[in-house]
């Protein structure tokens, strides 16, 4: 059976329809003809499902100021966020909310009627006094309001939805992107976009761990398809785990909870959080805190001597809780059986968030070494771009953020740029890859399926490359990536058929989270410091003399080269972290 090829032509094509994705096409569609590609319905994207807020100095419950907001979130990153990104951040953030407030989000409202704020995780006043309002929130299914808001009107601006179109390569020609191709998951067929733009916006990867809050989709296509097109990955080694997942699933409980007075309690019932940060408690921020819940489990005080701790929200009020938490509420209750409003829920950190991803500017685009050069017409905003707003450990509400500020930024920078320019050529084997990766995972004969190698992925990287690392641990690691990526070369489709090929699709995202994996492994490594997420037990200080820097991964002939960038320091010097 030949795939047909189908060819377009647009002036930006966007891929993928979570909020950065949205946002751009929105801004991008004011001024030129937009396309996006999505391999999800828009709406089903990871961003509706984010829960506990959006962070903006609105000031509506008390004084906030976005000088606070940058202090926290650079200290929240252990001071490796770029300073100038987060200042356009988060004097961006009030402006950005707003505009979603007047799009029709609906917020929910403090007696006033303004837009009500709740705390969150190292979200402070006046530089680390205190826990500040700053969340603002839609029950706990904010994100879910941000998608159907920014999709409805990227509707009404008559953008052109491509949806359940898989990417499977980024065309680069005369050194400058000139278009994708994705496969039309119905039918089979290739698309083939020539585009005078491109925005990546693919979300993140949290499925190359055994434990996630992350969808099953988050497989980090847009990243491992540039890295494989000599775009290097940053700061990889920083992975995220938030600490209350619920036990063995994952599936995430919101920091809302906490922010709403939720805490953690370990077998022993103590407030275990008091001992490790005596200010903020249960809203220190996530890293510390995960690492807190390892170590009252290493040290035996787990609950009944298992990896879980305690999520107590038993002394809300019970209507707080109903109103707004009322998803989560409903989660454990369906998953666990357990009533959050008078039982204690199980929680364990699970992987949530990727800080590192492919590196841009300010204004979204792509930059591909470590002297900031710009590949043109190519573009990442969300959580697959690293800007680097985050640094070493994202604080709540920050993504959300970031998602509509950047992917803002990146819509309004395309709008300005492709009036002036020409659709550039297409290279002449732009479909090569796409038709050889395809042909190769369905002609193969005899070899394995893909779930094996991905569950054993998980598992190693669950193991040794999370909460805490060490070398020989992140060198067995590595070893046995080395050989899943040999195995995955022989890796069997045995279904080929052309519409809805969901074995195929698999095994395309398999792919792209065994060279994630490998990036975070050896960024991880190499880094032998701790800095946010990423704690080295042989190495368990901060080292900013050797370390105080970007890593850059390059693909290079079956091997990662490894370079670094400085860090933008503007207004904070990095300071030792308590909370
Ligand atoms: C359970 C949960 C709760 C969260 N809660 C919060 C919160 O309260 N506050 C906060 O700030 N952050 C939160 N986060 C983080 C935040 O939601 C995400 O980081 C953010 O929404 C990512 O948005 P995005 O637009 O970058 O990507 P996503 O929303 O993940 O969208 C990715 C898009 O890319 C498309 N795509 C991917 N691969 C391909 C491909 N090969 N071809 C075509 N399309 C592709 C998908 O179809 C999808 O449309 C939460 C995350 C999770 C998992």
């Amino acid at each position: 059976m030949a795939r047909q090829v189908i060819h377009h032509e647009y002036d930006a094509v966007i891929v993928g329809a979570g909020g950065a994705g949205l946002m751009a096409a929105l801004e991008a569609s004011k001024r030129c003809r937009v396309a996006v590609v999505s391999k999800l319905y828009p709406t089903r994207s990871h961003t509706g499902t984010a829960q506990g807020g959006i962070g903006a100095a609105l000031g509506n419950l008390e004084p906030d100021s976005w000088e606070w907001h940058m202090f926290d979130t650079v200290k929240g990153g252990d001071y490796l966020p770029d300073q100038d990104a987060v200042e356009v951040m988060c004097r961006e953030a009030i402006d950005v909310v707003y505009s979603l407030e007047h799009m029709g989000l609906p917020f929910n409202r403090t007696p006033e009627g303004k837009i009500d704020q709740r705390r969150f995780g190292g979200h402070t006043m006046e530089l680390g006094k205190a826990p500040v309002r700053r969340a603002c929130y839609a029950a706990d299914r904010t994100g879910h309001m941000i998608l159907q808001t920014l999709y409805q009107q990227c509707i009404k601006q008559g953008v052109a939805f491509f949806d359940e179109f898989h990417l499977t390569d980024v065309l680069v020609s005369g050194g400058r992107c000139a278009g994708v191709v994705a496969l039309c998951l119905a039918t089979g067929e290739l698309h083939c976009f020539r585009a005078k733009a491109v925005l990546l916006a693919t979300g993140g990867f949290g499925r190359m761990f055994k434990v996630t809050s992350n969808a099953h989709t988050l497989t980090g296509d847009g990243c491992s398809i540039v890295f494989r097109r000599g775009v290097p990955l940053e700061d990889m080694e920083f992975f995220q785990f938030h600490p209350t997942g619920i036990y063995k699933l994952g599936i995430l409980v919101t920091e809302g909870a906490r922010g709403e007075g939720g805490v953690l309690l370990n077998g022993k019932g103590e407030r275990f959080m008091e001992r490790y940060a005596p200010t903020m408690k249960d809203l220190a921020p996530r890293d510390m805190i995960s690492r807190a819940i390892y170590r009252e489990v290493q040290e035996g005080r787990g609950v009944d001597g298992k990896d879980y701790v305690h999520l107590d929200l038993t002394k809300l009020d019970p209507d707080v809780v109903e109103r707004k938490l009322p998803d989560i509420t409903d989660f454990v209750r369906t998953y666990l059986g357990v009533d959050p409003v008078k039982e204690l829920v199980p929680v364990q950190p699970t992987a949530h968030y990727a800080m590192g991803g492919i590196p841009t500017n300010t204004n979204a685009q792509v930059v591909a070494d470590a002297k900031n050069s710009v590949l043109t017409g190519l573009y990442a905003a969300g959580e697959c771009a690293c800007v680097s707003v985050h640094g070493g450990n994202r604080l709540g509400t920050n993504s959300l953020v970031d998602i509509v500020v950047f992917g803002r930024r990146g819509g309004r920078h395309i709008a300005e740029s492709v009036g002036k320019m020409e659709l550039p050529p297409l290279p002449s084997d732009a479909l090569s890859r796409s038709h050889e990766e395809i042909g190769r995972l369905t002609s193969n004969l005899g070899g394995e399926s893909a779930a094996a190698i991905r569950t054993e992925l998980q598992q190693v990287m669950m193991d040794r490359v999370s909460v805490y690392r060490e070398e020989t641990g992140l060198k067995e690691a590595l070893a046995t990536i080395s050989t899943l990526r040999s195995r995955y070369r022989k890796v069997e489709v045995e279904d080929r058929s052309l519409s809805y090929n969901t074995e195929l699709q698999e095994a395309l995202e398999l792919g792209y989270l065994l060279d994630l994996a490998w990036a975070t492994t050896v960024g991880a490594l190499a880094r032998t410091e701790s800095r946010g997420a990423h704690s080295r037990e042989d190495f368990p200080k901060r080292d900013d003399a050797n370390w105080l820097k970007h890593s850059l991964a390059f693909a290079t002939d079956g091997n990662i080269k490894l370079d670094y960038k400085p860090v933008s320091i503007t207004r904070f010097q990095p300071k030792e972290r308590i909370y």
